[in-house]
């Protein structure tokens, strides 16, 4: 018995020695006492949604004693049934109409991403943003270029939509996989989608965390986990989406460095000029828009406001009854259930790192996050529904980019130039747009009215253009602007964060 014990004791300090625990991730519903505050609960877990005094949300099996110390009470939420997650058929890439009612394996992923490059290069370019953290079993972060004239810069708005950042939220994956596809391959179903084409350059990320989706294997998404990988394909416990230098909080919010996925997206942001974009996500339903780390608003928040109201009024309309109308209590003002569908970041729970906050600070961009489903690991079988209820949401999400003023700034040698947009008496130094110095064009969406913009670039003179009227539909105004000063060469680049 003794030999026993100490040869249990020896292969337990051999099986321990400089290994750390493998962490599992739990899903969990806790129950908030009227005195208990959000924020606390927030530095312990993820959380995904909150339901007046209940709230769903993911955590680390290692913090659960944290919260059980903390005095939350909790019960961890059943796992998905594998079965309800159909993986695709063999040669469900190579299709010419793949159904769209499975999941594909991560190999089936990457192929039908170069079929539809390869099959359409008239208008689609498939681009890698570089590979996960999982060095054992590394995946790519892929994105589809799509528009007419694929390798030329032309004056069209930039837009960009992602999804699944959080790997274990499925259904957004599926969606844009199903949209670049229609977009790529079925164009004459819509006019709509054509004229997408024609008129704006449309970058789509389907799976910004392939490490997290195919945690479980790259034959299955039934292991998927909402966090990235360590570099040995563990769980990292680091959040993509609280991972992002913040704009109140900092640039580490939660004390973690930037991931790989974190510092691939922000290069491949600053490779671009996306005046507008969506994050897709799950475990609740309704469109959130910026500000999440502050109360303050954004000077375009009635524009927010109203963007954000058209995708989910769209996707009442083709969902099923209830679809797409979380409504909530504000906690910045108290207001309660302002808009079913639409919520401000902030007036719904606070999160610092967040990727929209991001764009929209740093890049001076414009983004939205959008809970598209309650399950998370949404059954296969409801992914066509997924798709009648979102279509026409995104189609008409990504022609919002044609509102506003769309200008040209160049110089006296009709050379583009690198130039700041400020709306007189309605921008602040964050909510200001930049030209995309390649071409000279910038799009700054407006709701309707009558504007004044003032225009600077290093070495050139200030410019004032005044009383552009935007109306509610087209045509937009697409003010010319030539400005005056040294020669560009002469010029330091514009400081653009
Ligand atoms: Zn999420």
């Amino acid at each position: 018995m003794r030999s026993l014990l100490s040869g249990l004791v020896l292969a337990f300090l051999l099986l321990s020695a400089g290994s750390v625990p493998a962490l599992d991730q739990l899903d969990i519903r806790v129950v908030l006492p009227e005195d208990a505050s959000l924020e606390k609960l927030e530095t312990i877990m993820a959380i995904d949604r909150v339901e007046d005094h209940v709230v769903y949300g993911t955590l680390l099996d290692r913090d659960l004693e944290r919260l059980r110390m903390a005095g939350f009470v909790y019960s961890i939420l059943p796992r998905p049934k594998i079965s309800e997650l159909q993986m695709c058929p063999e040669g469900w890439a190579e299709a010419t109409e793949p159904a769209w009612n499975c999941y594909p394996t991560y190999s089936q992923y990457v192929d039908i991403m170069h079929q539809m490059a390869d099959q359409h290069p008239e208008v689609c370019r498939l681009e890698s943003l570089g590979a996960s953290s999982n060095q054992l079993r590394p995946h790519e972060i892929l994105a589809l270029k799509i528009t007419d004239n694929p390798d030329s810069e032309e004056a069209e708005p930039e837009i960009f939509l992602t999804s699944t950042m959080h790997g274990d939220e499925l259904g957004g994956y599926i969606l844009l996989l199903r949209l670049a596809w229609t977009l790529v391959a079925n164009p004459d179903e819509d006019p709509a989608l054509t004229k997408l084409i024609d008129s704006t350059e449309i970058w789509i990320n389907p799976l910004a965390n392939p490490d997290g989706t195919y945690f479980g294997g790259d034959e299955t998404v039934a292991g998927a986990i909402r966090y990235l990988s360590t570099p040995s394909g563990e769980i990292s416990g680091i959040d993509p989406n609280r991972n992002y230098p913040d704009f109140v909080a900092g640039p580490f919010p939660y004390g973690q460095p930037w991931a790989v996925e974190t510092l691939e997206m922000m290069h491949f942001a600053s490779l671009h000029s996306f005046v507008l974009s969506a994050n897709l996500h799950a475990g609740a339903e309704v469109v959130n828009y910026p500000w999440d780390s502050t109360c303050a608003l954004h000077p375009d928040d009635q524009w927010f406001a109203e963007i954000s109201s058209d995708w989910a009024l769209d996707a009442q309309e083709d969902g099923p009854a209830g679809y797409m109308d979380d409504c909530f209590t504000s906690r910045c003002t108290g207001e309660t259930c302002p808009m079913p569908g639409v919520t401000k970041g902030a007036d719904w729970y606070s999160v610092a790192g967040g990727r929209q906050d991001w764009m929209t600070s740093f890049r001076h961009g414009r983004e939205v996050t959008v809970e598209i489903s309650h399950e998370k690991q949404l059954p296969s079988a409801e992914l066509e529904g997924l798709w009648q209820s979102q279509r026409r949401a995104l189609v008409d999400f990504v022609g919002q980019a044609q509102r506003g003023i769309h200008g040209m700034i160049r110089d006296t040698g009709d050379r583009p130039l690198p130039a700041r947009i400020e709306v007189l008496n309605h921008d602040d130094p964050v909510s200001t747009v930049f030209t995309d110095p390649d071409v000279g064009d910038f799009h700054r969406m407006l709701l309707p009215g009558v504007y004044d913009l003032r225009i600077s670039s290093a070495g050139m003179e200030q410019l004032l253009v005044g009383g552009i009227v935007v109306g509610n539909g087209p045509p937009y105004p697409q003010p010319e602007i030539t400005m005056e000063g040294i020669a560009p060469l002469l010029r330091e680049p514009l400081e653009t964060e």
